[in-house]
């Protein structure tokens, strides 16, 4: 896999190369939730890519409304968030184009991001990504919130994950779940106090991929 999936230039030459780009999968989910992350986003001038399952959202339509009318971006996480990269052809195209399909329905917005479940979308989710125009990428940080052996619901150690693993042009890999809530205000201090800016996915080349 080429590093040019995961790892970003800064667009902004005032943050020079400390600027990491925020993500959060496998929403849309739980409103109070995702207002607190949201609200936490926008005190700290941040934007992000919400990866969104199509299942998810056909059960809470109106958080995807909401993550879109707060100016942040939404990605496509396919579907059902499965393994898709032993899947014909065809069911990845189902898989993608679904939720691509139900994003604009609901925001008239197409998503240009495509983040495979597991970081697993093999050959094949590289290539309908790349039909359907979305940049294809996995991460370079991940803060372990999924991980309930390495973070245990502490807020506290999906901070100390994501700063053990900081680089310039990090791609951070967060979900939308209750202690990463919590987490997420002193997290985006402590990367503003180590001199991090946020990218804007808007300011993402797409073509990098
Ligand atoms: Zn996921």
């Amino acid at each position: 896999m080429s590093s040019k999936t995961f790892r970003f230039s800064p667009v902004d030459p005032e943050t020079s190369n400390k600027a990491v780009l925020l993500t959060f999968d496998d929403g849309p989910k739980e409103k109070e939730e995702l207002t607190s992350m949201l609200d936490t986003l926008d005190k700290h001038g941040a934007k992000a890519i919400f990866f969104v399952n199509g299942y998810r959202v056909k059960q809470n339509p109106e958080l995807l409304k909401l993550i879109d009318e707060r100016g942040q971006t939404i990605g496509n996480h396919s579907w059902d968030h499965i393994d898709l990269h032993k899947k014909s052809k065809a069911e990845v195209q189902k898989q993608l184009g679904d939720v691509s399909d139900l994003v604009e329905e609901l925001t008239g917005k197409r998503p240009q991001f495509f983040r495979p479940p597991f970081g697993t979308g093999g050959d094949v989710g590289k290539e309908v990504a790349k039909e359907d125009g979305m940049l294809y990428m996995t991460w370079s940080n991940g803060s372990l919130d999924w991980d309930l052996k390495a973070t245990k619901k502490d807020p506290q150690l999906v901070i100390k994950n994501v700063l053990e693993q900081l680089h310039p042009g990090a791609n951070i890999l967060m979900h939308e779940l209750p202690w990463t809530k919590e987490a997420l205000d002193s997290l985006l201090t402590k990367l503003e106090e180590k001199g991090y800016g946020f990218i804007d996915p808007a300011s993402i080349d797409l073509e990098q991929g």
